[in-house]
């Protein structure tokens, strides 16, 4: 048996409060909400990190959201949203499961998500994108 919180979830060997669920998706409010309905959206097949995730997988996760994310604004008569996904511990993974959060959001809420942006030296956006171009070959 898996020792994943998610896949006991999605095993139905852990309670849930399910949103959504087909062939490859289940959807379930976040136990620890950053505001009401803070809800996630997994692949249903254990993956740690995304880009472990077939592209059919990922599609499916993708359309799932394109429903969820209003429906959970809706509900909770927030204004926005945002789509976060901690891929890795220095992002902020905490479980090992591939899961994006759908977090309501409403003016005020003091949530934040104003990152501090940086600049880049001389010559170093041109050198950046070369590398990431090199590596998509
Ligand atoms: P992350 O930091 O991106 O790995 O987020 C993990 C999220 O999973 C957190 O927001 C937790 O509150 C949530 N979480 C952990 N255990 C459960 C659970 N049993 N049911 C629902 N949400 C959970
Ligand atoms: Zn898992």
């Amino acid at each position: 048996m898996s020792d994943c919180i998610f896949c006991k979830i999605v095993a139905g060997e852990l309670p849930s409060s399910k949103l959504y669920e087909d062939d490859l998706v289940l959807s379930f409010l976040d136990i620890a909400p950053l505001a009401p309905g803070h809800s996630l959206v997994i692949p249903k097949n254990h993956y740690e990190f995304y880009p472990q995730v077939p592209a059919d997988e990922a599609a499916a996760v993708a359309a799932a959201m394109l429903k969820l994310a209003p429906a959970v604004v809706a509900s909770q008569g927030a204004e926005a949203f945002n789509l976060l996904l901690c891929n890795g511990a220095p992002a902020g993974q905490v479980v090992p499961h591939v899961h994006f959060h759908i977090i309501p959001r409403r003016p005020g809420d003091d949530l934040g998500f104003r990152w501090k942006h940086g600049s880049y030296a001389e010559g170093e956006m041109e050198s950046v994108h070369r590398a990431i171009l090199e590596e998509l070959k």
